[in-house]
């Protein structure tokens, strides 16, 4: 069976990681057909804006998309195209597993949790006003007639929308996650003690669909700052963890950082029938064309769509592929050495190259 998936590349370091996992994903004997489309720097050029409508038509279409990280211009008037993207596909749950592999250094062992971040609200969207707009010396005067509260009359203003819908959606999304893959525990995180209306919504959503998992599994929540301090202390105290937008931006890279750092961090956007996957990480401009940086989160990003097709004999035979390699620690790139000036370091390309021979090696049982 021919799958079409759209495959955007992405800018920096984004080509490098894209085609490492696309040639991973091909060296798994199943059949894709790549359709190859332009998001980010490469889009402005062609098609004036960094998101076209044929780009997002095209995971609409083939309902499969594998994309490396876009570079978000700062200072221009181009707004983050990953924000946009999954605003636009209505991709509501980011799905981002933080696993210690053998091989590689990490400050914890055996820590197995699974961020589910909710992705289109929160003050995330970008739903912003300027310092000295017009518009924003008017929302001003409103909040402060209907506020009682003080707000200097330079300030900027982000709206943190956070809907009983979507916190709905994310938090029964966590739990059907967390039952399909034989968790045992949902932490919700929060700041309900001082953002009482926006977080406290989404703890009362969280404790009230909780109540209809009792028995199946166990939830909880959690300050998110009592909870950064918990992570640091005690990962394996966490299981899975559902939490609004920003907080879920902020902790999955605190918690890709438990688990040795953004080169194993692998994610995937998910919505009503439409996947998009990606590392947690970004485009990394200074390493662009170094054949440099470690393609491992985008390969395992790789692994989570081929779990997401079904495909789950060559999704473990590839992540088995990934693991080896990881634990020889030989054919690995210079942020996986002991020192980042290790000489024996290999390049993206090779270290593909070996978890593609490896591929061939290695058994699995499904
Ligand atoms: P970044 O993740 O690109 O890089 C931070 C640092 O992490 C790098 O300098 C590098 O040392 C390390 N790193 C990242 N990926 C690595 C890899 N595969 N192998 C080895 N080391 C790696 O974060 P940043 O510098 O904050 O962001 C750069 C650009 O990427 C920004 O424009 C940002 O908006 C964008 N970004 C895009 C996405 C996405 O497309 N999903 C996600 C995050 C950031």
């Amino acid at each position: 069976m021919l799958r079409r998936v759209t495959f955007i590349a992405g800018d920096g370091i984004g080509p490098e990681v894209a085609w490492a996992a696309r040639r991973c994903l091909d060296a798994t004997g199943l059949a894709f057909h790549w359709d190859e489309r332009l998001a980010g720097e490469g889009a402005i050029k062609k098609f004036n804006t960094p998101l076209p409508e044929e780009t997002l038509q095209s995971v609409r279409d083939n309902r499969l998309a594998i994309k490396g990280p876009v570079t978000t211009p700062i200072g221009t008037g181009f707004r983050s195209v990953n924000v946009a993207l999954r605003k636009q596909l209505n991709l509501f749950a980011c799905v981002r597993p933080c696993r210690t592999y053998a091989g590689v250094r990490s400050p914890f062992q055996n820590v197995d949790l699974i961020i589910v971040r909710e992705n289109t609200e929160d003050l995330y969207a970008g739903i912003e006003f300027a310092s000295g707009d017009a518009g924003t010396k008017e929302l001003i005067t409103i909040f402060r007639e209907r506020t009682k509260q003080p707000i200097e009359s330079d300030a900027a203003i982000s709206i943190k929308p956070i809907s009983k819908t979507a916190s709905e959606r994310i938090i029964r999304f966590a739990f059907e996650y967390a039952l399909s893959h034989h968790r045992k525990k949902v932490t919700a995180i929060h700041k309900a003690n001082i953002m009482k209306f926006t977080d406290g919504l989404f703890m009362e959503t969280a404790r009230r669909i909780g109540k209809e998992y009792e028995g199946r599994l166990i939830c909880e929540d959690r300050l998110v700052d009592a909870a950064c301090m918990q992570l640091v202390l005690r990962p394996h105290d966490f299981d899975v963890l559902v939490l609004p937008n920003l907080y879920g931006d902020i902790l999955s890279d605190l918690c890709a950082g438990l688990i040795g750092g953004l080169g194993v961090a692998p994610g995937a956007n998910i919505g009503d029938g439409v996947a998009l996957f990606e590392a947690v990480h970004g485009s990394a401009p200074k390493y662009t064309g170094l054949n440099k940086v470690n393609p491992t989160a985008m390969i395992l990003s790789g692994v989570m769509l081929l779990h997401h097709i079904g495909e789950h004999e060559a999704a473990e035979r590839l992540d088995a592929a990934v693991q080896a390699v990881l634990r020889e620690g030989k054919d690995v790139t210079y942020d996986l050495k002991p020192e980042r000036t290790d000489p024996t370091a290999v390049g993206t390309k090779e270290m593909t190259e070996a978890i593609v021979a490896r591929m061939k090696t290695v058994k699995v049982r499904v």
